[in-house]
């Protein structure tokens, strides 16, 4: 099966009449000043939060100590928690309704904290360079203002929250909240993610795909080998393996629609020992990016056969691992028209703006392969400050972005409850 084709990527305005006027009225009315006042209140405890966790990070699959921390504090505010079997949760709010889910990730990564910081990572070679830290704060924070709009009774639907563990590893912790049935009902879905390359107080925002696909291949050859001087009586597979090389990128790229930025380069290279022998073995691996969910949803296939047909004339075998990583997140326009309204009601009309597609990966791309929803990069750059970069050792964030994304979380979901769902995505085969 295919993924459904990703919106065009060209200029759309963000907001449309499809923002609707009912998210307008509550959010301009109620709610609004309601998720001002509780994030203000708790912006102090917030950041003492984001200082705490990371100061003690732990890396995916390991997040033990920071669900726990999480758990306490939502459930303390009213939200229904269940922990899953390993580490992360999944909370709720509101009794019926439609469903909209916020994400959060909550792991570090095995790289160490370079800085000076007295809240700077306790546990050696690890830290949080990611930011996840700083999302998982935000998003605890959107479940205490929401808390309070529960309680008056503004919250038309429930609120999921997905505080998802072991985003930086392959199978991610997506697809097991998602087996967990993270998804049954959500209508929509929403995150964001630290952009050290944007000043706090912006939310980069884009329609269609904004970060790529990453999947891993290995093809290993085998053949009778023997002596260079008769390659026709035996099977050349050092001469195969070099076709498989410089054919399946060329080949690829004519089979796949070439918007797609398929990328097929290879990190290994290994075959024989003797230059007068001709090898019985040998193997290629390296990675294969694509910026589209159709392609990337076509390349697992694809691959397998084209390395077959390429090896052929060459009489060896050829076995392919193909190992599928993440595929691109594709923020749906409605989605990103309701994000784009909380960030302006946040932060003010200047508070989004346009942002590019990269070639990371990220596990969000699962949930939106199943339900329409939108991720925004979320501003954490002091102005006029250094610019650094994710998964650096050096990563320093402008705290003041735990507010705004606290902020931004609680109103979208407000607004996507005042808004009916979209079509159902079709889903991609894993
Ligand atoms: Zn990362
Ligand atoms: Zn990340």
């Amino acid at each position: 099966m295919s993924a459904a084709r990703p919106e065009p990527a060209h200029a759309r305005p963000l907001r449309g009449a499809d923002a609707g006027a009912g998210a307008g009225d509550v959010l301009s009315s109620a709610v609004g000043p309601l998720v001002d006042r509780s994030v203000a209140e708790h912006t102090e405890e917030m950041i003492a939060l984001r200082r705490d966790l990371h100061r003690h990070p732990e890396l995916s699959w390991q997040e033990v100590r920071t669900t726990a921390l999480v758990a306490d504090r939502i459930a303390r505010a009213g939200w229904r928690v269940t922990e899953l079997p390993r580490t992360g949760l999944i909370a709720e709010i509101g009794e019926d309704g439609p469903v909209v889910g916020l994400r959060a990730d909550l792991d570090a990564l095995p790289v160490g904290d370079l800085t000076d910081d007295p809240w700077a990572s306790h546990v050696e070679g690890v830290t949080h360079a990611c930011g996840h830290d700083v999302h998982t704060t935000a998003l605890v924070g959107a479940a205490l203002a929401l808390a309070e709009v529960h309680q008056r009774g503004l919250l038309p639907g429930r609120v999921r929250l997905l505080f998802q563990p072991a985003e930086e590893v392959m199978p991610g912790g997506a697809l097991s909240l998602i087996d967990e049935g993270a998804l049954d009902e959500v209508t929509r879905v929403f995150g964001l993610h630290c952009d050290p390359s944007l000043d706090v107080g912006h939310v980069g925002l884009r329609v269609g795909p904004i970060t790529g696909a990453a999947d891993h291949l290995d093809v290993a050859l085998v053949g009778s080998g023997g002596h260079t001087s008769r390659p026709h009586l035996t099977e050349d597979l050092t001469f195969a393996l070099a076709k498989v090389l410089t054919e399946l990128p060329a080949i690829l790229s004519r089979r796949l629609d070439p918007r797609s930025g398929v990328s097929v380069v290879w990190g290994t290279v290994e075959a024989g020992s003797a230059l007068n022998v001709i090898p019985s073995t040998g193997r290629v691996a390296g990675t294969v990016r694509m910026l589209d969910a159709v392609a990337w949803s076509e390349a697992e296939k694809l691959v397998p056969v084209l390395v077959e047909q390429v090896v052929a004339p060459y009489g060896v075998h050829a076995q392919v691992d193909y190992q599928r990583g993440v595929p691109p997140v594709v923020n749906d326009a409605a989605s990103i028209a309701l994000l784009a309204g909380a960030v302006e009601a946040s932060i003010g009309p200047a508070g989004h703006v346009p942002t590019q597609q990269s070639l990371g990966g990220e596990d969000f791309g699962w949930y939106l392969d199943r339900v329409p929803g939108a991720m925004g990069r979320l501003g954490t750059r002091t102005p006029g400050g250094p610019t650094f970069d994710l998964h650096q050792g050096n990563l320093r964030v402008d705290e003041r972005a735990v507010a705004i994304g606290a902020n931004v979380l609680a109103r979208v979901a407000a607004a996507a409850l005042h808004q009916p769902g979209g079509e159902p995505r079709m889903v991609t085969d894993r």
